[in-house]
């Protein structure tokens, strides 16, 4: 009888320098099609490809490409990218975290959440995070490397499988949201962020023909990536990761505060609304006795007053061993009713989505791929934050 494989590490560290490979996802349409007749194939090939990839079962063969063709077009279109390491459920159900591994051992989570109206997949962009957030787990491992495109597209292109497969309870349904708020600063790695949604949104067959409005792009205020976000032209939802209203105390719980304070991201933030037209969602970690004084929350009601914007508060979900904790639900209500008197629209995070949207952060990929955890755990695993949709 053989031996049991010896369990993976807890965070694994990938070789340096490594490229996962190039996918069909990581190109332009019109770069796959010329790709494809590069390689001695009809173009129409091209659209076959895409369709098969985007809309096709998890499993299926690719008939509409003859057989002798097909495993070289697999081959240098698309090549497997992520492989499912385990999958954890909550909600009876409904929340599925899956740990990815990428082509050199990297580890990343994405999380599906299926509501009554609506089905979110929060996707990493980043393995780990450079961002260095003292409260988030994914800020303590450092950034391992950027996601390709294809990688960031896989994740969803997944999802939307399981979905139509009526993997999640209620049925076959389709993948309505994507939001930006799994492990990473997506726009620390803007390129391949928006080269990967312009596939989410490209029609059928080319891409999800999912709509920019169920696209959450969140971020923790890089300024200039923000700008240029704004003259995309795409009617995103961006969310910015604020957490305090001014500058002394964002300094120490969101470290790029000191290169881009407090004033210069709601400015690009409301440059963005206007632009656009999307309302901006500002989300706001609740810490106690951090950044969850009355004060605090008169002073950020006075800065988004009279705003395009909606605060969303996230009772801050502690990773074991963490100083942080949330705040107390008086705490909770009084800031929320602070930041309410200056007109100001602000929510706070249902139970389930405390327990299983990601936010900008604590998805951490620390997770044994052995040992099943608790939904408990799993819960503890998750970010506090979660989909604006
Ligand atoms: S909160 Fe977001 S930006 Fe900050 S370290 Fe975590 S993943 Fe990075």
């Amino acid at each position: 009888m053989s031996a049991a494989p010896p369990p993976l590490p807890l965070v694994w560290t990938p070789p340096r320098g490594a490229k996962p490979p190039t996918h069909l996802a990581d190109l332009t349409i019109e770069q796959v099609g010329a790709a494809v007749v590069a390689a001695g194939h009809p173009s129409y090939r091209a659209e076959q490809l895409s369709r098969h990839y985007f809309h096709a079962g998890v499993d299926q063969e690719l008939t509409a490409v003859p057989r002798v063709a097909r495993e070289a077009l697999r081959e240098q279109f698309l090549p497997p990218l992520l492989t499912e390491v385990h999958e954890r459920v909550a909600d009876r159900g409904t929340t599925r975290k899956t740990l990815w591994r990428a082509f050199d051992g990297t580890l990343i989570e994405s999380v599906l959440m299926r509501y009554p109206d609506r089905a979110t997949i929060c996707v990493s962009s980043q393995a780990g995070c450079g961002m260095a957030c003292p409260f988030c787990a994914t800020g303590q491992g450092g950034l391992n490397r950027n996601l390709s495109a294809g990688e960031i597209v896989d994740q969803v292109v997944r999802a939307a499988k399981s979905m139509r497969a009526g993997d999640l309870p209620g049925g076959p349904g389709r993948l309505s949201n994507v939001v930006f708020m799994g492990m990473g600063e997506p726009l620390a790695n803007y390129n391949r962020v928006l080269t990967a949604i312009r596939r989410m949104l490209a029609p059928t067959p080319n891409g999800l023909g999912m709509s920019a409005r169920g696209i959450t792009v969140s971020t923790v205020g890089l300024v200039p990536a923000i700008h240029r976000l704004t003259d995309e032209g795409l009617a995103l939802t961006l969310a910015v990761s604020l957490h305090a209203p001014d500058d002394e105390l964002r300094d120490t719980l969101v470290p790029v505060n000191t290169r881009w304070p407090v004033r210069e991201v709601l400015d690009a933030a409301w440059r963005y609304a206007d632009v656009t037209g999307r309302r901006v969602s500002i989300e706001y970690a609740l810490i106690r006795d951090v950044n969850d004084s009355e004060q605090r929350a008169d002073q950020l009601g006075a800065l988004l007053a009279g705003r395009l914007t909606h605060v969303n508060v996230i009772p801050l979900n502690p990773t074991p061993g963490s100083k942080w904790d949330a705040s107390s639900p008086r705490a909770q209500s009084l800031f929320v009713d602070a930041v309410r008197a200056h007109g100001v629209a602000i929510t706070v995070r249902d139970t389930r989505g405390r327990e299983i949207d990601g936010a900008c952060g604590q998805l951490a990929a620390s997770v044994t791929a052995t040992a099943p955890r608790s939904e408990t755990a799993l819960a503890l695993d998750l970010a506090a934050t979660g989909p604006t949709a």
